[in-house]
């Protein structure tokens, strides 16, 4: 029967994104979606590889065979995404609408990547999310260790749970800083990232090694997503694709915004557009001198001012 109306419509959020595969909840169910062809072909959405992400609220039609067309995305709170320097201007969205991006590293095997930490940070705070780093294998690490880290973050705002996934360390107040909430989980391989979950949810069976990109930098392994929810109404969203990234649609000049130390001392530099690189009377780089901003997170900062500065350059050349 043509009855083609608003019975047909429902709406949901998306859990899952395996290439061009999603699967929308509706509340009550799973359900397998395509995209319509009228939002593929949005302009805005062009820039895209994907244009709609885990996380999404989105307007679908039911259709007869049981499948689902999604017709329409809903506003967005926020976007995670990301885009390679090399490849064309086109973006992976990874997921929507979320509370907090929590980055995964481990005090050894791998070691940390303060930088990775700090790009994610810039990214997240960028889209309004709340970044968390989780130092895992606590177990493993000097008290060296321990403390470099805790020196290189001070005055930061970036919170910091320490854990080891095989002594529990930590477990609990990792849990307790996800309840109910929306997160994103990023973080490369080995780092301990299932152990982790799977410690805290134990019927979780995180399958990060199904969707990772063991098979090479395949374009549509990047853009696989999922979104795990427990029964308390939390959220965890895995993928394989927030391994490594660029920044590239920041301006230079905004950077510093997004290191929340900086932002404290600003009012103190010369000139109101300060990159607190070269300028003379740079608040945050009396900050560096006296101890009050590590060193090396403000080289971190310095090394991604260059890069966002050398990415222009090449755009308007
Ligand atoms: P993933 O790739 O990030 O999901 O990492 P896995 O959870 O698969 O862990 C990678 C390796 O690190 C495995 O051999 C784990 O047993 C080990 N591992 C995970 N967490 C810890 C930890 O807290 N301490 C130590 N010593 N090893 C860990
Ligand atoms: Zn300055």
């Amino acid at each position: 029967m043509s009855n083609s109306s608003q019975e047909n419509l429902g709406t949901g959020i998306i859990n899952k994104v395996f290439g061009l595969y999603y699967t929308v909840n509706d509340g009550q169910k799973d359900i397998a979606c395509f995209l319509k062809g009228k939002i593929r072909i949005n302009k805005e959405f062009k820039k895209f590889t994907n244009p709609v992400a885990v996380g999404d609220n989105v307007k679908f039609q039911y259709n007869d065979d049981g499948s689902g067309s999604i017709i329409d995305l809903l506003p967005r709170s926020n976007l995670f995404s990301r885009r390679d320097k090399g490849r064309n201007a086109r973006e992976d969205v990874i997921a929507a609408n979320l509370d907090v991006v929590l980055v995964i590293q481990s005090f050894l095997d791998p070691p940390v990547n303060p930088r990775f930490v700090d790009r994610l940070a810039v990214r997240a705070i960028k889209e309004n999310i709340e970044p968390v780093l989780c130092m895992n294998k606590a177990d493993l690490a000097t008290e060296e260790m321990t403390n470099t880290v805790i020196e290189y973050y001070k005055n930061s705002g970036l919170k910091i749970i320490i854990t080891s996934a095989l002594n529990m360390q930590g477990i609990d107040s990792l849990k307790k800083m996800l309840t109910g909430k929306r997160t994103l989980l990023a973080g490369y391989s080995g780092v301990g990232k299932s152990s982790l979950i799977n410690s805290i949810y134990q019927d979780l069976n995180l399958a990060v090694s199904d969707i990772s990109d063991k098979t090479g930098k395949g374009r549509h392994t990047t853009t696989n997503v999922i979104m795990y929810k427990q029964k308390d109404g939390t959220e965890l969203i895995d993928s394989p694709g927030v391994r490594e990234f660029g920044l590239v649609d920041i301006e230079p000049e905004e950077l510093g915004n997004f290191f929340y130390e900086f932002t404290q001392y600003r009012s103190d530099c010369t000139f109101s557009n300060c990159t607190h690189e070269h300028e003379p009377g740079c608040g945050v780089k009396d900050r560096v001198e006296s101890g009050i901003v590590c060193r090396e997170r403000y080289v971190s900062y310095l090394n991604m001012l260059e890069s966002l500065l050398e990415y222009r350059e090449q755009k308007y050349r």
